[in-house]
């Protein structure tokens, strides 16, 4: 059995670099700030301030990731408040926050969430037509899991 979820046109979305990738997102946001404006920007602490100054649009700040930021943004996915997710990681360094990583990337399958970790799945999302449109996710129905005998 399966529910749905409705992603409306303007979009909410969760925007995370780690340092070593932070030029990278900055470099793809500039490519991208006319799509950008049109949603609602969230990110973890220092990758929203950089993206604030760079796209002169407000972006609603959390904490910074390895103090709980992507934490937060995993929340906000399990209570249907994030409907996209734009998280370059980098793969070449351990980080402080590994397991919060794991966590997040693990939500975002779990609730249906498209998430971008690069430039060319980034790239495929924002072209999508479906970021012009409202557009009505299938989400896995977790009433069997909930009411399991325990
Ligand atoms: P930051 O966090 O934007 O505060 O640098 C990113 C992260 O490491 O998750």
């Amino acid at each position: 059995m399966e529910n749905f979820r409705k992603i409306t046109v303007s979009k909410r979305i969760a925007m995370v670099a780690h340092d070593n990738r932070k030029v990278e997102l900055l470099d793809w946001a500039n490519s991208n700030r006319e799509q950008l404006s049109k949603n609602k920007l969230y990110a973890t602490g220092t990758t929203g301030k950089l993206l604030e100054a760079l796209l002169n649009q407000p972006v609603e700040l959390l904490l910074s990731g390895p103090l709980g930021g992507d934490q937060q943004v995993g929340s906000m996915i399990a209570e249907e408040r994030i409907d996209l997710l734009v998280f370059f990681w980098d793969p070449m360094s351990a980080q402080p926050h590994d397991p919060d990583v794991k966590a997040l990337l693990r939500l975002c399958v779990v609730w249906n969430i498209p998430v971008a970790s690069n430039r060319a799945t980034a790239d495929f999302i924002f072209t999508s037509p479906l970021m012009n449109e409202d557009y009505i996710a299938v989400q896995t129905d977790y009433t069997k899991y909930l009411n399991r005998v325990v």
